[in-house]
């Protein structure tokens, strides 16, 4: 038994090694975390939605837009789906 132990340790440290070391959500490189650009084609130097991040100004890991209201929503809706899970079971 114990001498699993060594080789459990040894995969946990490798995987905890592929975590990415700030959780993966990140500024935005497009528009440094603004969420808009200058607008190329207005010489007035409006402001346009950034393409890369839907104006949200983050990235996920996959790089794709991070929207942190989604998160708090996604958050909330988790804690509910836990509250039901407990209520559900708590029923004789
Ligand atoms: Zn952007």
């Amino acid at each position: 038994m114990s001498a699993d132990l060594p080789g459990y340790a040894k995969a946990q440290r490798e995987w905890e090694a592929m975590e990415p070391p700030d959780g993966g959500v990140r500024e935005c490189s497009a528009c440094n975390g603004r969420g808009d650009l200058p607008d190329p084609t207005d010489e007035d130097a409006d402001h346009v939605q950034c393409e890369a991040c839907e104006g949200f100004g983050l990235l996920s890991p996959d790089g794709e837009p991070f929207d942190p209201g989604q998160a708090e929503r996604e958050a909330e809706e988790y804690a509910d789906f836990k509250r039901n899970q407990r209520e559900t079971e708590e029923k004789p």
